[in-house]
């Protein structure tokens, strides 16, 4: 106990630059905040359309429009260094993504302006980069600070909003894929050990969010700041434990595997497919997962998606998971059987 009570310089100065911590969250009215300093603008034609003249309140001397996701993509932008010391990151999901990657190796200061809460990307401090038919997870940095403006997000398509619950909604499967591979001790990696406390808390936080199915349907403010709110915690307790297991599992592999032949759809409803798919192959209940998303208006549809796609996915998804060495999952364990597959189609009757 002593040692607690006694901390050395060094530990202060450590927790002083918490890492784990989140980033400034502010709700506010955009149009009252100015910026006179010479900033980037990150974007996506889209987001443009939708942040329109509240561009006017800032000084934005050079934008970057983001149409891609990949590693060249990404490789490109990165060379192409702005005259800026400032970053504002207005969009979804994949601008504030590949914003933050850009910010970080740029060393500037960014501010993110969501124009829809699609993912927890608002949050962390990685970028998915697309390669090789796969997401692997870069270290950027977490935005400086996340402005939200209810009148600007509620802009948004109800479904888009919606599915930012897809990264909390995966507590439902992620731990339970956790949880196997506690018993899987050879391919256990070294960092993953199965902690009940942090399930138990990431349950907590995926039931916070249950709890709000009418205020997020209505797309009332408390429903978008349920969303937020739990986003933020799930994001955290990954942080503090350390790695993302109770967050991303199966779920998140099987719309990883999709991803590719589907691109004009959102980690949203891909990762919504996901959890529904992941959890009948679990033996969990996943019609209550599914009642939710029908309530709350979340799309579980992708664009493009066909039971044949679906059934060309599970083919392959055993092969998938081993040769991109993605955490240990049911899918490490599924084997396809032609009978067993046209039994779940029929079942879950997309
Ligand atoms: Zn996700």
């Amino acid at each position: 106990m002593a040692e607690l009570n006694y901390m050395r310089e060094a530990d202060i100065l450590r927790l002083l630059d918490n890492p784990n911590t989140l980033p400034t969250i502010e709700w506010t009215d955009i149009a009252t905040v100015h910026d006179d300093r010479r900033a980037l603008l990150v974007t996506s034609p889209s987001a443009e359309t939708q942040f329109g003249n509240l561009s006017h309140n800032f000084n934005f001397s050079d934008h970057r429009m983001i149409t891609g996701g990949d590693a060249e993509y990404i490789d490109h932008l990165i060379k192409d260094k702005p005259d800026t010391s400032v970053m504002y990151a207005v969009g979804g999901g994949r601008v504030i993504d590949i914003a933050r990657l850009l910010a970080s190796r740029w060393e500037m200061e960014v501010t993110a302006i969501p124009t829809i809460i699609s993912t927890d990307a608002l949050f962390v401090k990685s970028t998915g980069v697309r390669e090789n038919g796969c997401v692997h997870y870069v270290r950027s940095k977490r935005a400086d600070r996340v402005l939200l403006d209810w009148n600007l997000l509620r802009l948004s398509p109800q479904t888009l909003n919606a599915g930012g619950c897809c990264d909390v909604l995966s507590i439902y499967t992620a731990p339970w894929d956790w949880n196997l591979t506690e018993t899987r001790q050879a391919w256990k990696k070294p960092n993953e050990h199965y902690t009940p406390l942090v399930a138990e808390q990431a349950a907590g936080i995926l039931n916070y969010l249950l709890s709000h199915a009418d205020e997020i349907r209505a797309m009332s403010y408390a429903g978008l700041e349920s969303i937020v709110r739990s986003l933020a915690m799930e994001v955290e307790l990954c942080n503090v434990h350390g790695n993302s297991r109770c967050e991303e599992g199966g779920e998140h592999f099987f719309a990883y595997a999709l991803e590719p032949h589907l691109p004009h759809t959102t980690h949203g409803e891909l990762v919504g497919l996901g959890i529904l798919v992941t959890a009948y192959m679990q033996g969990q209940p996943w019609q209550n997962m599914r009642e939710f998303m029908d309530t709350i208006g979340m799309s579980y549809r992708p664009k493009g998606i066909s039971e044949q796609r679906i059934t060309q996915t599970l083919k392959i998804m055993q092969a998938y998971v081993t040769q991109h060495n993605l955490r240990y999952s049911i899918w490490n364990e599924y084997i396809y059987n032609e009978s067993a597959s046209q039994e779940f189609l029929r079942t879950i009757n997309l």
